[in-house]
Order: C-alpha cells, then structure tokens, then sequence
C-alpha cells in the first residue's frame, strides 16, 4: 500500500526542526532513518500530514565521551554503534547489541534515536539504555529537558516525548574503572525482534559490583529494569550465589505474554538463564577477558 499524502520537509538546523515542529503539533512527525515510520506509513497505521526529514541536520549523529559522559547523537545509526571500536571496547553492551538489531539493511539507514523515540517493546535499544542508566536530552522551541530511560517509556510505543519535541542525544554516564557488558537475544531468525533479550552493563570495584544495570528485552509493555536484581548485587562480589539471586529477581521482574514464540515460563526461564550469561560474560570483561 501507498503511504497517504504528506507534505515533506528538510530543515537543516535544529532550530529550523523545533520551530517547525513547534507549529505543526499533532501534524508532524519526526522523520529518521524511516525503518519503522515508512512501514507504518505504508500499512497506513500512520498518516501524519506533514513529515520533518531531520537528516541533514548537521551535529545530531555525533559520539563524543568528555567530562564523564559519553554523548551519543540521535542520528547515530546502529551500523555505527555496531562499527565503533571505541564502544566496543568500553561500552560491550552497546557494541553487542548493534550487530543483533535487525538486519544489516535496517542497520545501515535506522537511528538509535529513531528505535528509542518508537519505543516497541521488543526493540533493543532500550533495555541497553536501562541498564546503562542513560537520560535523554529532549528539545522543544521553548527549551531542553532530560528525562532518565526509566522516565521515558511509558507503554508500547509510548513515551514521555511531546509531539513538539526533539530527541536531540542520549547521555550516558562514562565507563570508569573495570566495567564490561553483554547483550543475549533470543531470535526465531537471523534479523528478527526479540523473542527475549537482556543487557547487562557492570562496574567492578576491588573484585566487588560497584554498580549493575540489567535491561529486559520483549517481556513487558515496555522495555524493563530490573531494579531490584540490580540492587541485590551492588557492593557484592560477583560469586554464583550473587549471580543466581540476581538473575531469579530479573525473572521475577519480567511480565512477559504467552505467544506463538513461547508460553510466560519459557520466556521467564530464558530471562533467568540470559541474566546468568550476561553477568558471567560482562564479569569476564570487566576483567579484562573477552
Ligand atoms: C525488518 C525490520 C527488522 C527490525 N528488527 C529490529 C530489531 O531486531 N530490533 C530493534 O530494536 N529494532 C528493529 N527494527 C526497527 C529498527 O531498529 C528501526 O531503525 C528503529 O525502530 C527506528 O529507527 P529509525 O531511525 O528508522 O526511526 P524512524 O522510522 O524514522 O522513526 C520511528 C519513530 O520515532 C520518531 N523519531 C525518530 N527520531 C526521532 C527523534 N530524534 N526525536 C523524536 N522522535 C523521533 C519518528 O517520528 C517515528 O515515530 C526493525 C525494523 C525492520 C524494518
């Protein structure tokens, strides 16, 4: 099916965006690497009036770690995440994550921004930035908020972003000291959403969790955080006794729904294993390992 009419825009500022969209309201939509607007578009669940191509604004795709945070542009596109040697090497969970979202297709053209600010529950991204504590800078005409990932997903395909507003980068406290990460995903096939994933990102203190971040992929209305898996490893070292309490309160955390992928139990139970891998596998990279 064809999209049904639009009027296109290109603004090449972010100030041109936000005026536009400023005055557009419920009219406009956000235009980015259009993986998951166009098939909307096409299927017609989506036929906003007027569409702002926000692809030749110059500054939104950047990376950038200066004074503790690692700046991570809207723009920036999962072939980008997956490519960069730099998160590679500090930042696994993201590395990781990239190479399994979609395919490499939808890798070349789709933004982090973009998958975040849709917000489906089996998309990736979140969970990664749930585990990673991220906040999410949003700018309107009349100025900038952040909002912390735990904030901003409020349902399926929903989120804390104002139609007039611009999600500009997401901010990410910097790796310090040892930390590693790991993100499993359960596919039915190569390039498919999840059927479960978990990202976990640690920082290790003197053998001990400094601080843990665990994300669950495709098991809730939205993207989760285990907060209290989470909270029962901070301080701990990080022994089999930890890793199993903590991967029991992350299936616990989870509220996933019976479908042709597999019933609540399965889900639950790969969620609980996943954990377990993750934690066993962001250790080994805090260490040093692989
Ligand atoms: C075949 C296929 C397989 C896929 N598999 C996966 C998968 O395994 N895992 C996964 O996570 N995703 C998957 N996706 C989705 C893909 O990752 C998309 O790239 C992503 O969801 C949207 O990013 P985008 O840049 O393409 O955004 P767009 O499609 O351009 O926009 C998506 C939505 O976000 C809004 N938006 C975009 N950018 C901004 C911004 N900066 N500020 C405010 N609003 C904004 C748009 O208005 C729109 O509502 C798949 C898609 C396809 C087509």
């Amino acid at each position: 099916m064809l999209p049904a009419p639009f009027e296109y825009h290109a603004p090449h500022t972010t100030e041109e965006t936000l005026e536009l969209l400023d005055q557009l309201g419920d009219e406009g939509k956000v235009l980015a690497g259009g993986q998951s607007l166009i098939p909307l578009l096409k299927l017609r669940f989506a036929s906003p009036a007027h569409l702002v191509d926000v692809n030749r604004v110059p500054g939104l795709d950047v990376i950038e770690e200066r004074d503790g945070v690692l700046r991570i542009g809207a723009l920036f596109r999962h072939k980008a995440a997956e490519r960069s040697t730099m998160l590679a090497s500090r930042y696994p969970v993201i590395a990781e994550a990239a190479g399994q979202v979609a395919d490499p297709i939808v890798r070349n053209r789709g933004t982090v921004g973009g998958s975040l600010a849709h917000a489906d529950p089996a998309g990736d991204w979140g969970s990664v930035m749930l585990a990673l504590d991220a906040e999410f800078v949003l700018q309107s005409k009349s100025g900038r908020r952040s909002v912390k990932a735990r904030d901003f997903f409020s349902g399926p395909f929903s989120t804390a972003l104002q139609p007039n507003e611009l999600l500009t980068e997401i901010r990410i406290p910097a790796a310090q000291g040892r930390t590693g990460g790991a993100y499993l995903k359960l596919e039915r096939k190569v390039g498919d959403f999840a059927t479960v994933a978990v990202a976990v990102h640690l920082q290790m203190d003197d053998g001990k969790v400094r601080s843990a971040g665990i994300g669950l992929t495709a098991v809730g209305a939205q993207n989760l955080k285990a907060e209290q898996a989470e909270a029962a490893l901070r301080g701990r070292p990080l022994d089999d006794a930890a890793i199993n309490e903590a991967a029991e309160l992350a299936a616990a955390a989870a509220e996933p729904k019976a479908d042709q992928r597999g019933s609540e139990a399965y889900k639950r139970n790969v969620v609980r294993v996943f954990t377990q891998r993750g934690l066993r596998r962001a250790r080994e990279r805090a260490r040093g390992g692989a």
